[in-house]
């Protein structure tokens, strides 16, 4: 689809309120028509009839009434294309939103956070102009000008022919102008996400730039391409002004010819007044939509920018979900994983998986252990449906994976990753992340088990404490806490457990381990090792290299081997001392 289809595809989303934004503004049109026949008259009747003020009071009223109602109509036109725009711009956030949501995060990698942000919070307000202004001005710029001929043509033929053939020359410059401002705005909005998603990576870096004294670097980087963006800024603004000279200058100089070819045939008496006066004073009434059209052009070539960002999100293909079969089989057995030869390949690159052969009965510890980049994460990726196998299955109790209704799947699991996310929010909130029933006795046995009930209960406002964006506000090794509650919560069948790396405290990682072989209880878990203590307690451990297991068996039997399962717990040892 392309980007104006796409813009003019989202009009049903404004549920009306846009065409009843074009009615009202319709219907202002007309009574301006009735103002300025007032006024003709009004004007008319004084100097021409030697009328006195008393005798033209009822019109002035009349006047005044319609001046009043065109007002209310134009104030109410304006707000219902502000609810036409707002519907859509909730709706087609929402809809980016659930995009992304099916997309997962493998394909929305990191680097990209900066650029999805600025297409959501300020691709989408680009939006509003475009509904809210360009597209009502773009109907009423054909029905008012139109309804103004069919009122002067009939009585003064020769303005309504002067008006008529000088109306095409606006849109035509208006065109030939904003085909060049189409492509500067396209450019400016790719500056503008690649700014974002500088600022967004400096912020969350900022400790790496300060420690490595990069900040003055970075800010010399930030000054340029800011400066690169006022300076497209300008040329957009350039144009857009140079625009609305032309349209300007166009309407002063038609409606200077109206007002040239009325007073020659007023002189000669060729003309009525009331005629020639009322046909003037529609002429520049004529031209303002033309040149409104010229000022809200400006936002459809904004939002053209803004959609091609969207349109990017929207036409990546959703992972593929083939037809379920026979889950209440699998909700209510234990459940057992299998991976035969299974291969994966991130995009075009190397096999991150090769031929990963494992049989997982339920119940069973699994730890996968190896250097980074042999492919664990790829697995628990795998297993929690964020990527799809490229050759060989993975089955749970026999049916293929992708025939498992996802959102059953992952009902099945319970996820405690290396940097648990935490978000805004109340600690409660957090524990029952997805859960929203849960009652508070849940959670805090929840809390009990992850050890960090004695913490919570020590805060002054307990569970209800907010914490901050990413956790703010607590320690490393709460977090990790926090996010074993919500495994403890879920109660799942299966865990996936990715072990933190970072230095806890020793007091904390010892409560951290006791609540994971707590949480291990009884359920599957696959976890990615980076600790002694917990490959030792594993029921099997699958040693990978460079996507493929190498080693497998217990501890005991692979330190026999003396092999890179060996090796490994050398620098395990290493790590943990
Ligand atoms: P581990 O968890 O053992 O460190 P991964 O499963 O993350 O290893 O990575 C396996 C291989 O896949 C590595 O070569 C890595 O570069 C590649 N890889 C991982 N994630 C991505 C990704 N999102 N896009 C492309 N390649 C990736």
């Amino acid at each position: 689809m392309n980007i104006p289809d796409f813009l003019k595809s989202q009009k049903p989303l404004t549920e009306h309120y846009l065409s009843l934004a074009i009615g009202l503004g319709l219907t202002a049109g007309f009574l301006l028509i009735l103002q300025a026949w007032l006024l003709a008259n009004i004007i008319n009747t004084v100097i021409f009839e030697k009328a006195s003020l008393s005798d033209v009071q009822a019109w002035l009223w009349a006047m005044l009434v319609v001046f009043l109602l065109r007002a209310g109509l134009s104030w109410a036109s304006e707000v219902t294309a502000f609810k036409a725009a707002a519907r859509v711009k909730v709706n087609l956030r929402n809809r980016l939103h659930q995009h992304l949501l099916a997309l997962g995060p493998v394909a929305i990698d990191g680097e990209r956070s900066g650029e999805i942000m600025t297409t959501l919070v300020e691709g989408v307000e680009a939006l509003e102009a475009y509904y809210a202004r360009y597209l009502p001005t773009m109907a009423l710029v054909v029905l008012i000008p139109l309804s103004i001929l069919v009122f002067v043509f009939p009585i003064d033929w020769i303005s309504g022919l002067v008006l008529l053939i000088t109306a095409p020359l606006i849109p035509f410059f208006m065109i030939l102008i904003g085909k060049g401002t189409q492509r500067l705005n396209k450019k400016q909005w790719r500056k503008l996400a690649r700014m974002s998603a500088h600022f967004l990576d400096m912020i969350q870096g900022l400790t790496t730039l300060k420690i490595f004294n990069a900040s003055r670097r970075e800010i010399d980087t930030i000054q340029r391409i800011s400066d690169d963006y006022r300076r497209s800024t300008m040329s957009v603004l350039r144009v857009a002004f140079l625009s609305s000279l032309v349209l300007e200058f166009l309407a002063s100089v038609s409606i200077a010819i109206v007002a040239v070819l009325v007073g020659f045939r007023l002189f000669y008496g060729e003309i009525d007044f009331f005629y020639g006066f009322f046909a003037l004073l529609l002429a520049p009434e004529f031209y303002l939509p033309l040149r409104n059209m010229g000022t809200h052009y400006h936002a459809r070539l904004e939002a053209i920018g803004a959609a091609e960002k969207m349109l990017d999100i929207l036409q990546q293909p959703l992972p593929k979900q083939n037809k379920i079969t026979a889950v209440s089989k699998l909700l209510t057995s234990p459940i057992d994983i299998e991976f035969n030869h299974v291969v994966y390949r991130y995009d075009h690159r190397g096999e991150a998986l090769k031929d990963f052969t494992v049989s997982i009965p339920a119940g069973r510890t699994i730890a996968l252990v190896g250097k980074s980049g042999a492919g664990k994460s790829t697995v628990i990726r795998l297993l929690a449906g964020f990527i799809h196998t490229t050759q060989g299955s993975i089955t749970v109790n026999k049916i293929p994976l992708e025939q498992v209704n996802i959102v059953d799947w992952r009902k099945q699991i319970a996820w405690v990753p290396q940097n648990p996310h935490l978000f805004r929010g109340s600690i409660r909130d957090n524990i029952a992340l997805g859960m929203d029933n849960a009652d508070d006795k849940a959670i805090s046995q929840a809390a009990k088990l992850a050890n960090i009930a004695d913490y919570i209960d020590s805060l002054e406002a307990g569970y209800d404490t907010q914490i901050g964006e990413r956790g703010q506000g607590l320690s490393g090794g709460q977090i990790q806490r926090i996010a074993l509650a919500r495994a403890f919560l879920k109660d799942a069948p299966i865990i996936l457990l990715d072990e933190a790396t970072a230095n806890l405290d020793s007091e904390s990682e010892q409560l951290i381990q006791q609540s994971i072989m707590t949480l291990a209880t009884n359920k599957t878990v696959i976890m990615i090792a980076h600790r002694l203590k917990t490959v030792e307690h594993a029921d099997q451990i699958l040693v990978m290299d460079q996507g493929k297991i190498i080693e497998s068996g217990t501890h005991s039997a692979l330190l026999a081997q003396s092999g890179l399962y060996a090796q490994l717990i050398r620098t395990f040892a290493e790590v943990d001392a």
